[in-house]
C-alpha cells in the first residue's frame, strides 16, 4: 500500500482510495466497484465533501423509518463492505436490522469474504451465502435473496444500490432507502427516502441518528415519516449543489479561492 502523507490536501480521499483497492485485492470488493468509486468521487468532489443539510434531513427520515420497520433489513454489497463495515454492523443493532450480503457480480467466494469481513466487525448472522429465493422480474445476480432476509423484510436499506434492483424491491411492496450520492441515479429517483451522501459520511450521520431516535414514542417517529417527501429533498439537494458551485463552496473545501480559478 502507498503511504499517504497525512498533510496531503486530500488525505482522506486517497485513503479511501487505498482502503478501496486493499478490498479488490482482499477479495472483497469486484473490480467494477472501483469504477463506481470513482464516479462517487466525482460526484462528491462537487458536492463538497460534505454531508448537504438534506441529506441529514434524508438519514433522519431513514432512521426513523428503520426504527418502526418489523424486518428490516441492510443490503451490503462489496463497495460497501469495504467503506462501512464497522458503521453498517453498528447500525444494524441499533436498528435492530439483519444484515445480507447482495452483489451484482456475484460469486460464493465473495460472498463468504465479505461475511467474514463483516463478522471480523461483530457481525452476527449475515445472510446472502444461501439464498433460496429470487426478486421477482429481476434477471441479474442481485436477485437471489434469503427468504428470511431481503426477500420477507418490509424495509431495506441499499447503499450503492443498481437502479433495477431498487425498483424491483419497491414493485414487491417493500420500502426502500438508498444511499446513493448520485441524485440522478435511477436508484435515488425509485427509492423511498434517496440519501444524497457518501456512504461514509450517511452510516456516521444515521449511528448518531439512531442514538438519538431510539426513545423517541412511535407516533412520533412516524410524523417524521410523514413529513418527509423525497421528491421535494431530491429537488433541494440539486438546487444547494448548484448554489455551492455557483457560490464557490468547492473551490473552498478543496483548499484554494474562488478568485484562483475564475
Ligand atoms: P442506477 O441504475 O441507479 O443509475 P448505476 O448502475 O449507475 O445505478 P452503480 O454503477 O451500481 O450504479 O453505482 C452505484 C451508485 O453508487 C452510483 O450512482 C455512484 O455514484 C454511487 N456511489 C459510488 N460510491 C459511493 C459512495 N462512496 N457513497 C455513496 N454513493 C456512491
Amino acid at each position: 500500500m502507498t503511504e499517504i502523507p497525512k498533510n496531503h490536501p486530500r488525505y482522506e480521499s486517497l485513503s479511501l482510495r487505498e482502503e478501496i483497492t486493499r478490498c479488490v485485492e482482499a477479495g472483497i470488493t469486484s473490480r467494477q466497484g472501483l469504477i463506481a468509486h470513482g464516479r462517487g468521487e466525482a460526484i462528491d468532489y462537487l458536492i463538497g465533501e460534505k454531508s448537504l443539510p438534506t441529506a441529514l434531513e434524508a438519514e433522519d427520515a431513514a432512521v426513523a423509518l428503520l426504527l418502526t420497520a418489523e424486518r428490516p433489513v441492510i443490503s451490503v454489497n462489496g463497495n460497501t463492505a469495504a467503506l462501512a463495515p464497522k458503521g453498517i454492523v453498528e447500525l444494524a443493532e441499533l436498528v435492530d436490522a439483519k444484515i445480507e450480503v447482495n452483489l451484482f457480480h456475484r460469486t460464493e467466494e465473495r460472498i463468504a469474504k465479505i461475511k467474514e469481513h463483516l463478522e471480523s466487525y461483530g457481525a452476527r448472522g449475515v445472510l446472502g451465502l444461501e439464498p433460496n429465493e429470487v426478486i421477482p422480474g429481476l434477471s441479474s445476480e442481485r436477485a437471489k435473496v434469503s427468504r428470511e432476509g431481503i426477500f420477507s423484510a418490509d424495509t431495506v436499506l441499499v447503499p450503492l444500490e443498481d437502479g433495477d434492483r431498487c425498483e424491483a424491491l419497491v414493485a414487491m411492496g417493500k420500502k426502500v432507502i438508498a444511499i446513493d450520492i448520485n441524485p440522478f441515479s435511477r436508484t435515488s429517483r425509485m427509492a423511498h427516502i434517496s440519501i444524497v451522501d457518501n456512504v461514509i459520511r450517511a452510516i456516521p450521520n444515521m449511528i448518531k441518528s439512531a442514538n438519538e431516535l431510539k426513545y423517541t414514542r412511535v407516533i412520533d417517529l412516524l410524523f417524521m415519516i410523514e413529513c418527509f417527501e423525497n421528491k421535494k429533498n431530491l429537488k433541494s439537494t440539486v438546487e444547494e449543489i448548484k448554489r455551492g458551485l455557483d457560490e464557490g463552496r468547492l473551490e473552498e473545501s478543496q483548499g484554494y479561492s474562488k478568485l484562483s480559478i475564475w
